[in-house]
């Protein structure tokens, strides 16, 4: 369930495909500028069967096979003479002298360059298409929400992280690509920041495995009284060693009190007496989305999963509290 799927933007509103196709355009024009350049020759050969800088391919919608084959071109070549480079690209020296590369420069510095994931206005377009295929929580803790709206004047713009699974140091070739880009909130982030990125084996698109929350440690039975004890010993089975490692995602969901305080109040106030003729009542009418709201605050499906915060941590919270009341350890007034 923490798996996501490689995203389909086949149904891109056109307004957002034309960015698409604008970026692409420019980006392909910056590489036919250097395509005759002779130490990079067979760069662009084993660029063209995967992409063809002459078609309409596109590098930001790459499908993810594409973006297997990207990763495999060698953009390590030292790049000694620039001159050949400056007259084509003239703000090329002004970047890498701030990047502090310009003496000792890689093609992949150039085509990171070229790709442009600096430029504000590229990744905020980006960002635009994660919000449309509605995919907004973070990856790694499915945890918090990542992206938003933010009004600068009359523009709206979309706030949040984005993450290159593939970093672009390694490929710049893959730094605009939507299938190389998942959403990341601030905790991952920096967390993933301090980890050197090459080492950061973990992909989304990849992974099967989904946490689970085990809450017995988290609460006290005491003659039938069910209370919340404290989050310490929260324990999080089947996690990712390498996300727990380096997100330190049990410590992240142990600042989650509230939720849980707020859940065992529902579940109390809804096995007592007066509220069990309320929910029959509502069976009895057909109406389900007052059960679903009482379980997650958002109707549930394993498709959504990764768009609804602490999700999982509350499902596994609420059955939990499921099996108290099956083996009848607690009362309810
Ligand atoms: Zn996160």
């Amino acid at each position: 369930m923490l798996q996501i799927k490689e995203y389909s933007l086949v149904a891109l509103d056109t307004e957002l495909d034309n960015e698409i196709q604008a970026i692409d355009s420019l980006i392909k024009s910056d590489l036919k500028k250097i395509s005759r350049i002779k130490i990079i020759e067979s760069f662009f050969n084993d660029l063209k069967p995967i992409i063809d800088i002459e078609d309409d391919s596109s590098f930001i919608k790459a499908q993810r096979s594409k973006i297997e084959q990207l990763k495999l071109i060698d953009t390590s070549v030292s790049i000694t003479d620039l001159r050949s480079f400056n007259p084509k690209l003239k703000l090329l020296a002004t970047y890498l002298k701030k990047k502090r590369k310009y003496k000792k420069c890689t093609l992949n510095d150039i085509l990171e360059f070229i790709f442009g994931y600096h430029l504000e206005n590229r990744t905020q377009t980006l960002k635009k298409v994660l919000r449309k295929i509605n995919l907004q929580n973070c990856v790694y803790c499915l945890a918090q929400y990542t992206t938003s709206y933010g009004l600068d004047g009359q523009k709206i713009y979309v706030k949040g992280n984005l993450d290159h699974i593939y970093p672009k140091s390694l490929n710049a070739l893959v730094s605009l690509s939507i299938n190389n880009l998942v959403p990341v909130c601030g905790h991952c982030n920096q967390r993933k920041l301090n980890a050197d990125s090459s080492n950061f084996n973990f992909n989304p698109f990849d992974s099967k495995i989904t946490p689970t929350f085990n809450f017995a440690d988290v609460l006290e039975i005491n003659n039938g009284q069910i209370s919340f004890k404290n989050l310490t010993h929260l324990k999080i089975e089947n996690i990712n060693t390498t996300l727990e490692s380096r997100l330190e995602l049990t410590s992240l969901h142990k600042e989650y009190k509230s939720p849980i305080v707020n859940l065992l109040d529902r579940y109390k106030k809804f096995n007592s007496s007066s509220y069990e003729l309320n929910i029959k009542e509502l069976i009895k009418k057909g109406i389900s989305a007052d059960l679903e709201y009482f379980i997650s605050e958002t109707p549930f499906t394993e498709d959504n999963l990764q768009n609804i915060p602490l999700h999982k941590f509350k499902n596994d919270f609420y059955k939990e509290l499921e099996g108290y009341k099956k083996s009848g350890s607690i009362k309810f007034s």
